[in-house]
């Protein structure tokens, strides 16, 4: 749509000739309406008549879908908070993009909607206004950045961008906005530590595609739908030089496999995976309290990755536990197998990543300078890792089905002396016959 014709449409449905008289005696419930409707608009970005009437929820004689518009036109005209489109309210910036409109509308077609008590709903007519939490895991990932970036004064806004483009769950647009104010994370751990904490406040955050509800109350209103990921702030473009350092690009080197998926898990086996590791962790963690929140054995999960590192560190030290756990725990009949064939592999090793190829990551063992073919889980490895070949790759190798995975941690390092060497090492490892299985 041009911004001619969205300019049309705007002027057509918001004419003062539209202005409806207020009778007096309702004057003070219509700006109630008024300021329910602003509420409205922040939280769900748009919003029908017909819902937002349902969602006031007084029945009034007087006001319904039909003259609602007219009893609020004096409001959009003086202060142009939102506007009217067709039978919905829309928030005044969906002015610059009709298109985005309809889309929203689409996108929220169905989906259960956040809706607090008056007190609280009344709150959102502060665009800025959020929850405790949410305020709490913004304040968090505030924190990581002035002290990552004490000296870059843009570091602020570059905060305020994020959490922008969280709210629109545009997550992808964040290579650009850190670019646009050149925050640049040369310590890959405090990358990953920021990643993590931008995604913990993301799933606390309410999206208006989610009807305002956050990511997490989303996930427990309606299952099988898929979480805007962290791994998206590693979007690369496809004609950017690929991560793997290959010198091709991206286009002609690891993305035609990541396409594929076949170098990870499928769906239905990733989630599997982690329910049978998750299943494993809830087990030593309701005997060790490693970690106070309790753990459910439940895909995706509320909690980050990180938080299970306790747990998985607990099991590599004694996989005793995979024993106790066969014995006493309540395990799925689908994955007393798959735990069993853990109980003499829970070992950490330190291997050479070599190569990526359609099937599987391959991985050296220094040890027993045997090849591993290595599926990625929820994704390939070359996208988790976003290394350049070859790298050090510390982690668990499990047997699953007949299949090699990991446990989900990865400990990376680029060798950064003797590189030859490794490079020399990784020549050689790549004529070698890879196992695909244990
Ligand atoms: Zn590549």
């Amino acid at each position: 749509m041009t911004e001619l014709e969205a300019k049309r449409i705007y002027e057509m449905q918001n004419h003062e000739n539209l202005v409806a008289k207020c009778p007096e005696p309702m004057r003070q419930l219509v700006e109630a309406l008024n300021i329910w409707t602003e509420a409205a608009v922040n939280l769900y970005g748009v919003i029908s008549s017909r819902d937002l009437l349902d969602e006031f929820d007084i029945t009034l004689m007087a006001i319904d879908s039909h003259n609602i518009k007219g009893f609020l036109m004096p409001y959009v005209l003086a202060n142009k908070k939102y506007f009217f489109y067709d039978d919905y309210v829309v928030k005044r910036s969906g002015l610059k993009d009709l298109d985005g409109v309809q889309k929203l509308i689409k996108d929220q077609a169905g989906k259960p909607r956040y809706s607090p008590s008056k007190a609280e709903f009344a709150k959102y007519a502060d665009p800025a206004h959020c929850d405790m939490d949410e305020k709490e895991a913004w304040a968090k990932v505030g924190a990581l950045i002035r002290r990552a970036f004490p000296q870059n004064p843009s570091a602020i806004k570059f905060l305020r961008d994020v959490r922008r483009i969280c709210k629109k769950d545009r997550l992808k647009d964040l290579k650009k906005v850190a670019a646009k104010h050149q925050i640049v994370f040369t310590d890959q751990r405090k990358a990953e530590e920021f990643a993590a904490l931008v995604n913990a406040a993301l799933q606390k955050t309410r999206l208006q595609k989610h009807k305002g509800l956050t990511p997490e109350e989303f996930e427990n209103n309606v299952t099988s739908q898929n979480l805007p990921n962290l791994k998206d702030y590693y979007e690369i473009y496809l004609d950017d030089p690929c991560a793997c350092g290959s010198g091709k690009l991206y286009e002609d080197c690891c993305y035609p496999i990541q396409e594929a998926k076949t170098a990870q898990l499928s769906k239905s086996d990733c989630k599997l995976f982690y329910e049978t590791w998750y299943g494993l962790l809830a087990f030593v963690n309701e005997r060790t309290h490693t970690l106070k929140e309790k753990v459910i054995a439940q895909y995706p999960n509320s909690l980050e990755d990180f938080q299970f590192f306790g747990m998985r560190e607990e099991v590599c030290e004694k996989p005793e536990w995979i024993d106790k756990y066969l014995a006493e725990g309540q395990i799925p009949a689908d994955q007393v197998e798959i735990v069993r064939s853990w109980r003499n592999r829970y070992k950490k090793g330190i291997y050479l990543m070599i190569n990526y190829e359609p099937e599987h990551a391959v991985a050296f063992d220094f040890k027993t300078h045997k090849a591993y073919g290595i599926k990625g889980i929820s994704h390939t490895i070359s996208q988790s890792a976003q290394m350049e070949l070859p790298y050090k790759f510390e982690t668990v190798l499990l047997p699953f089905k007949d299949v090699i995975v990991y446990d989900t941690f990865m400990g990376l390092e680029q060798p950064s002396e003797n590189i030859e060497i490794y490079r020399g090492l990784s020549g050689m490892a790549k004529r070698i016959a890879v196992s695909k299985t244990f």
